[in-house]
Order: structure tokens, then C-alpha cells, then sequence
């Protein structure tokens, strides 16, 4: 499944809060950097660039939960910056709610 057609085939959320997103518009690269090249400095760079990004944005809350709600169910938002969260913090972040709801 191609990555277009697995981000369609996604239960529909509510979106209306990208409106609002600081990112908006915004070159796509810097939340999703190519680790397929490494950790390197630059794809730091881009992480921390982001991470800046989401700590003004006034939607950080909501992309944080679209993020959560979505990632179990697309290899897509897996990956990236979302909510203020890389993918570790989104693991960790899962693996704290399960134990909660345990
Ligand atoms: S929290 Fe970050 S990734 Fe999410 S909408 Fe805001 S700026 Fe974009």
C-alpha cells in the first residue's frame, strides 16, 4: 500500500483543528526527516526546528491525540514530528496510557 492510499484508508478523525496549525503551509521535511541517512546533525537540526515549531502552535494538543489515535493503525504517522512529539516520545508516551489503562 502506498503511503498516499494507507493515509486515505485512515478512520476519518476530526482534521478541523489543522486550520490552525502553526505548520501550515510549511516545508513538509522538517517534521519528517530522512533517517534512512541517519541521526545526523541535520536531521537533528530539523527535529529540534519542529519541536520549536509545535511549542508555539495553538493545536499541539489535538495533533498530539490525531497522532496517538492514528499511529497504531499507519506505518505513515509512525514517523515524524507531530503534537510537539518525535516517534520515541509517541512510544514512550503509548506504552505510560497502556500501563494506565491496564
Ligand atoms: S503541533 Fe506541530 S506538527 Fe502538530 S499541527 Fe502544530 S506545528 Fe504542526
Amino acid at each position: 500500500m502506498s503511503k498516499a492510499s494507507e493515509l486515505h484508508s485512515l478512520p476519518k478523525l476530526d482534521v478541523s483543528w489543522m486550520a490552525q496549525a502553526a505548520c501550515r503551509g510549511m516545508d513538509t521535511s522538517i517534521f519528517f526527516p530522512d533517517y534512512e541517512k541517519g541521526y545526523n546533525s541535520d536531521n537533528q537540526a530539523k527535529r529540534q526546528e519542529a519541536l520549536a515549531i509545535c511549542g508555539r502552535c495553538p493545536v499541539r494538543t489535538e495533533c498530539l491525540d490525531y497522532a496517538m489515535a492514528s499511529e497504531p493503525r499507519s506505518r505513515v504517522m509512525r514517523n515524524g514530528v507531530y503534537g510537539g512529539t518525535d516517534e520515541v516520545d509517541r512510544q514512550k508516551l503509548g506504552r505510560k496510557r497502556k500501563t494506565r489503562s491496564a
